[in-house]
């Protein structure tokens, strides 16, 4: 997203007129809203898409021969891997299936890496003189929270509209052998939308090959088919480009159904290469007895082809995709030439970049005004963003109005803050 060009920024800011600002904020004040704009949350009717996965399986308990109802099947029904295969262009034989949250996968995953090691207890990163991961900034915070619990050094990394800066990952990697993983959201990335393109791919693909043995990349593709354009967008497959690497087991793939169906009652899945897959299966094996086959087994019906799977995520961008306009509409109307932000193509966020040293500012007045922002500073490591610029913006759940409405706060805000810097 180009900055804008100094004379268009220089006629915007002269529109600035404080009084009026301060008046707009206080009139804001006085309509007692109440609005959030916080989490990637899908909205009720979204959820509502989904709503016949109960009583879909109508008694029908005993599948190939399994008994849903039952303990066991660590890995997950087949046709349940074969769903998370689907979603994370990956073969089904190297998918676990797994509990309501990808997150908790991941968790484990990062717990396995720091504690237990890939290869034996030698082998855990927690021997290191330190633990660092790779982490693409803006990015999740929840990623974050996983690697300040496990006490690791996060490394921030820029990232660019076809993925991490990948000169600068490189470079990390060639240089310190204390690198021990990457977090990455590769395609509709929370919170900019970037997609990896098909270079920066394999440019990851090779990284297994750079860097020392036990590295580990989380390749969390939660947004994998969030696509909010008429057609589906295509990304390379990091598996091939792997298999060619001979890198498959730096690589973690992760999933889930929480934007899909019900976000806490839905499936996730992972995959990896059979060794890691191997040192995963016998840390779960201490975690569960085994999955919730009842609900792999109603997804499965649900969702029983990608046919079903396309028409169904249609459905939902037919609801999210009007929101995500209407946040970028409200921003190109009012901050033109004065901010920048993203226009995703998919996923559930638009990043806002105010100018330095305001976020956390523009969070707070549009809070006086009834409108909650994630905090300024969220999507970077231990909350802190060095620019105090960025903003992440969460249209799904509030109604179309109610967006129309914070996005109106949301702007009032940012230009009342740089109109009171340039007084200042
Ligand atoms: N990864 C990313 C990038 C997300 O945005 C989210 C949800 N906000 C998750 C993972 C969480 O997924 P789950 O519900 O499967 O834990």
């Amino acid at each position: 997203t180009p900055s804008p060009d100094r004379a268009t920024e220089d006629r915007a800011t002269a529109d600035l007129d404080l009084e009026s600002l301060e008046a707009a904020h206080a009139a804001l004040r006085a309509q007692d809203l109440s609005l959030d704009l916080t989490r990637g949350k899908p909205s009720p009717d979204q959820l509502a898409l989904s709503d016949r996965l109960d009583g879909i399986l109508a008694g029908a308990y005993r599948h190939d021969g399994t008994d849903l109802r039952n303990y066991g099947g660590i890995d997950g029904l087949p046709a349940a891997k074969r769903l998370g295969a689907v979603l994370m262009d990956v073969p089904a034989e190297a998918v676990l299936v797994g509990g309501n949250a990808s997150l908790e996968m991941m968790f484990h995953a990062m717990l396995v890496g720091t504690h237990f090691g890939w290869d034996g207890p030698e082998s855990a990163w927690a021997n290191r003189p330190s633990v660092k991961v790779i982490c693409p900034v803006p990015g999740y915070d929840r990623h974050f929270t996983v690697s300040e619990r496990l006490a690791h050094e996060m490394v921030p990394v820029p990232m660019l509209d076809d993925g991490p800066d990948m000169d600068v990952v490189e470079s990390i990697v060639a240089d310190d052998p204390d690198v021990a993983a990457m977090w990455l959201v590769p395609k509709h990335s929370n919170p900019t939308g970037a997609i990896c393109s098909d270079e920066v791919v394999t440019r990851i693909a090779a990284l297994g090959n750079r860097a020392r043995r036990g590295f580990r990349i989380i390749w969390d593709n939660a947004y994998a088919v969030h696509d909010l354009t008429p057609d589906p967008i295509p990304m390379a497959s990091l598996w091939a480009a792997c298999e060619e690497a001979g890198t498959t087991e730096s690589v973690i793939h992760v999933a889930s159904t929480s934007k899909i169906t019900f976000a806490g009652a839905g499936l996730s899945f992972l995959a990896a290469g059979p060794d890691t897959l191997t040192a995963l299966r016998q840390h779960l094996s201490a975690v569960t007895i085994g999955p919730d086959k009842v609900n792999q087994q109603r997804h499965v019906m649900l969702l029983p082809d990608i046919d079903a799977l396309r028409a169904h995520m249609a459905r939902h961008a037919a609801l999210v995709a009007p929101k995500v306009d209407a946040t970028t509409a409200s921003l190109e109307e009012g901050l033109t030439g004065l901010a920048r932000w993203t226009t995703p193509r998919g996923g559930y966020f638009v990043s806002l970049w105010t100018p330095p040293g305001l976020a956390t500012e523009v969070v707070g007045l549009a809070a006086d005004a009834g409108v909650r922002l994630t905090p300024a500073g969220a999507a970077f490591p231990l909350g802190h963003d060095p620019e105090d610029s960025h903003i992440r913006l969460a249209p799904s759940f509030p109604t179309l109005e109610e967006v129309r409405q914070a996005m109106d706060v949301v702007v009032t805000c940012v230009r009342l803050a740089i109109a009171r810097r340039r007084a200042a």
